[in-house]
């Protein structure tokens, strides 16, 4: 966001709190001059798996509306399609190669997100304002990696996937013996066995709206970062949900996070923070599809979680902030999780870390303004390496695999392609038809690209 641009967002916000401090409104003068922001993530939740997003019979009622009040993205990228890499770059504003957050952690992982990274949470918090972290982690399960050594206040939820555990035997694809999850309240884990997952959505709501209300009328503006476990497997909904949609258990768990949606929503109007409040909906990586009816759907894309086909890595992105994003806006701009980081430190007044590379770009001028946004570009990694990259319109593939059609987790043939497979994603999103032989110059141009982003991008230490 360029500086006139933030001023302008800032500047109402400042006067009326001026104003209000001058003649003694005290509850309006509460409200902080900074907008308050909640990050709402699903995990594993398919490009396709909204009634807004094109689904047949999954109602997303609360969704639904966020985004006929806000900006719904078209084409948003996650920037990878396994849950520690994306969220790892969600929260950083970066490639996940640079943190060496690049492979799937398990409950035994010593390693986690190093301490020398800056998160939303870090940089927010800096920035003045209360921070939480609510729901899945996945970043490091031992102490010094939990959220509260990453910038947030207050944590409550699971240290990693709902899968890692004895409960979830069969599913569990990394499976070692490993205990109960633990449910953790900050550094302490509140847990004794197993908790019961069908709760969890319920929990981690009750859990968001109690910060929301305790943040309510006070001077700082507040963080959420609301994480959900649901729709990954294993698939639990609470007595409200289970049975209730047409889509079966994964649709169930799919409505539940909508509902939740929903009293976030609620809660916000009737504290008077609707209008001071920037809150984006989107899920960390494509559907897990080789789980068959417990998995999601890409939409109208190829695979899904852990492919680098356009299924793993787009995904539905909603923001909203009345009176301030569009409502009602249908946007074909290029976007990824990595420029969250500097699009909501921006907004805040804060400091985008100016001592590393930050792969995101401030989104202001396709959120407030509606303009086109940048090109598309986008490195497409499977755990360290890159496979394919996107320019424009135009996607190559050096390597692919088929996650959806294996049996078991890692058992997925390699394929390499000399010369790589071209698709025009924009044309042909399914990547459908490969054209690499009509043009090999855009193949070349590519392939050069990928080259240049290895020459120049230099690796964290591997975190596992
Ligand atoms: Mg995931």
């Amino acid at each position: 966001m360029d500086d006139s641009m933030r001023t302008s967002l800032i500047r109402p916000l400042l006067v009326i709190a001026a104003l209000c401090a001058v003649t003694g409104l005290a509850v309006a003068a509460e409200k902080p001059a900074q907008p308050n922001i909640v990050i709402i993530l699903a995990d594993d939740m398919g490009y396709g798996d909204l009634a807004c997003y094109g689904h047949p019979t999954i109602a997303t009622p609360n969704l639904d509306h966020m985004a006929a009040e806000g900006m719904k993205l078209t084409q948003f990228y996650v920037a990878a399609s396994v849950c520690t890499p994306s969220r790892a770059a969600l929260l950083t504003g970066r490639y996940p190669i640079r943190s060496g957050m690049t492979q799937v952690l398990i409950p035994k992982s010593k390693g986690g997100l190093p301490a020398t990274e800056i998160t939303l949470g870090d940089a927010l918090k800096k920035a003045g304002y209360a921070t939480a972290c609510i729901g899945k982690w996945h970043l490091g399960s031992l102490k010094e990696h939990l959220p509260l050594n990453h910038g947030f206040d207050y944590y409550f939820g699971l240290p990693y996937s709902n899968d890692m555990s004895p409960w979830a035997q069969p599913t569990n694809h990394t499976f070692d013996g490993d205990p109960p999850h633990p449910l953790y309240r900050n550094f302490e884990v509140i847990s004794r066995g197993e908790p019961d997952q069908s709760q969890l959505t319920r929990w981690y709501t009750d859990e968001a709206l109690k910060f929301i209300r305790t943040q309510a009328g006070k001077k700082k503006p507040f963080f959420l970062y609301l994480a959900h476990t649901f729709p990954h497997v294993p698939l639990a909904a609470s007595g409200q949900y289970k049975g209730k949609s047409r889509r079966g258990l994964y649709g169930d768990t799919v409505e539940e996070i909508d509902g939740s949606c929903g009293e976030v929503f609620k809660t916000l109007k009737e504290l008077g923070l609707d209008d001071n409040t920037l809150v984006m909906f989107t899920s960390d990586n494509g559907p897990w599809i080789g789980q068959k009816l417990d998995g999601g759907s890409p939409g109208p894309f190829t695979e899904g979680k852990v492919s680098t086909w356009e299924g793993g890595f787009r995904e539905p992105a909603i923001f909203r902030w009345p009176g301030k994003i569009p409502a009602g806006v249908t946007t074909r701009a290029f976007a990824t999780a990595m420029d969250l980081l500097p699009t909501l430190v921006g907004l805040a007044g804060g400091e985008v870390p100016g001592d590393r590379e930050i792969d995101g770009v401030d989104l202001a001028p396709v959120l407030f303004k509606n303009e086109p946004g940048r090109e598309p570009l986008m490195f497409y990694y499977f755990n360290a390496e890159v496979w394919a990259v996107r320019k424009g319109p135009w996607k190559i593939h050096l390597k692919t695999v088929y996650p959806a059609a294996s049996k078991k987790w890692g058992d997925w043939p390699v394929t390499e392609h000399n010369p790589p497979l071209l698709f025009n994603v924009d044309e042909d999103p399914g990547e459908k038809y490969n054209v690499a032989e009509a043009h090999p110059e855009i193949v070349a141009e590519l392939a050069k690209l990928i080259e240049q982003h290895k020459a120049a991008t230099k690796p964290g230490v591997s975190q596992k």
